[in-house]
């Protein structure tokens, strides 16, 4: 048999070995690990709602009634009340004709990609897209063209030297890395003019940008005419699991008949589905937890340049301090944990080698004074000097 144990020592080398951390729950944003207790700033549950009384009272009461496994996948007899309803719901909240549930964003990427994509097509994606959009491409055996990030001349550019017959273009909404947005309208207009199909994967935006919590497409006014293919994830602003693609029927509809991680899959739990519809009832309900995480990005941001600190071009929770070497990165991240602050360091191939980050993530739930704790301890940290 194969031993990894040289590739293993190698990662372990440069410093690049990763390992899952056990973290106890012990409230929405604060957490055991390793026998300490810290505050939590590198979670996607953005609004706060992964704990929420009701999203749990909606997950237990629904899995009293229906059980916990859905026993098989949507188009055997995994496809249930609860799920039905959360497809009505999220079309109705998004403006979109029709919602199609996936079990994870990963699968919903894949999926779609795959099926909408083959040989002789081309799939034009921004450099930094989620691996999953890259993977999904890899898998349809389309052409794979990448542009710059979130530059759109570039993609006109790539768009206009490749003779391709079909047309997809892929980005993430907000970029997880990142924080920041993709210029869409640009991109929209862009693929219309070349007669493109345009997918965005806003599993960092909804919930959590525009006004009402629609997302990237929100705040940029962009409707499914300009927009025909979103996708987003559940486990992240909604707290729970799970994902979706919304669009027009009957692209809706072939994506049951061909996407193959939807198909050959087990249902998300119905349990699931039905926190899912409490938490989006939150999300239409609780403006108020949109409106604070404003609050808090500005505070973090005002004390993170007064420090100096290297803050990146993002207005959304995701707030990364570039450090560079993924040494440094972990340094800091366990100087950090000593604090009793957990922030996940973020080392390559998550970004791009030599621009290994402490990607800070903020919630509704956190307070000011824990945004305050957190500056205090990178004044304490000198990050600012040794950079
Ligand atoms: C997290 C993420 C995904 C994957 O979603 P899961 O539901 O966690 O599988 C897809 N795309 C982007 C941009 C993400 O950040």
């Amino acid at each position: 048999m194969w031993d990894p144990s040289e590739e293993l020592a190698a990662l372990r080398a440069a410093d690049l070995y990763r390992q899952p951390r056990r973290i106890d729950v012990a409230g929405p944003t604060e957490a055991w690990v390793d026998g300490r207790r810290c505050t939590v700033f590198c979670s996607n549950d953005y609004l706060g709602l992964a704990q929420h009384p009701s999203v749990v009272e909606a997950f237990t009461a629904a899995a009293q009634r229906d059980g916990v496994g859905s026993g098989a996948a949507h188009l055997i007899t995994g496809h249930r009340r609860e799920h039905e309803a959360l497809e009505e719901e999220l079309a109705e909240f998004l403006g979109r004709d029709r919602v199609l549930l996936f079990s994870t964003g990963y699968m919903a990427n894949m999926g779609v990609i795959d099926a909408l994509a083959s040989s002789g097509d081309g799939v034009f994606q921004d450099r930094l897209n989620h691996a999953s959009l890259l993977d999904g491409a890899r898998l349809s055996g389309a052409k794979r063209i990448r542009y710059r990030h979130a530059d759109a001349e570039h993609l006109r550019m790539r768009l206009g030297a490749e003779a391709v017959a079909r047309r997809l273009v892929v980005t993430d909404g907000v970029f997880s890395m990142d924080g920041d947005l993709a210029p869409l309208p640009a991109i929209s207009q862009l693929a219309a003019e070349h007669d493109a199909t345009l997918i965005v994967d806003d599993a960092h935006g909804i919930g959590v940008i525009g006004k009402q919590g629609r997302g990237v497409l929100e705040y940029y006014g962009l409707a499914q005419q300009q927009v025909p293919l979103l996708i987003g994830t559940l486990g992240k602003g909604l707290g729970t699991f799970g994902a979706f693609v919304a669009g027009p029927a009957p692209v809706v509809e072939y994506l049951v008949q061909k996407a193959r991680t939807f198909m050959f899959t087990t249902a998300q739990p119905p349990a699931v589905a039905a926190a899912t519809r409490a938490s989006l009832q939150l999300v239409r309900t609780e403006s108020w937890r949109r409106d604070k995480l404003q609050t808090l990005i500005a505070r973090f941001r005002r004390g993170a340049e007064q420090l100096g600190l290297p803050l990146m071009a993002s207005q959304t929770p995701i707030q990364p301090l570039l450090v560079g070497e993924a040494q440094r990165a972990l340094r800091l991240g366990e100087q950090l944990m000593a604090a009793g602050m957990l922030v996940t360091p973020i080392r390559p191939p998550t970004v791009p080698p030599g621009s290994a980050r402490l990607r800070i993530t903020f919630s509704a739930e956190h307070s000011e004074e824990q945004v305050d704790r957190l500056l205090d301890a990178f004044e304490r940290l000198k990050l600012a000097d040794s950079a």
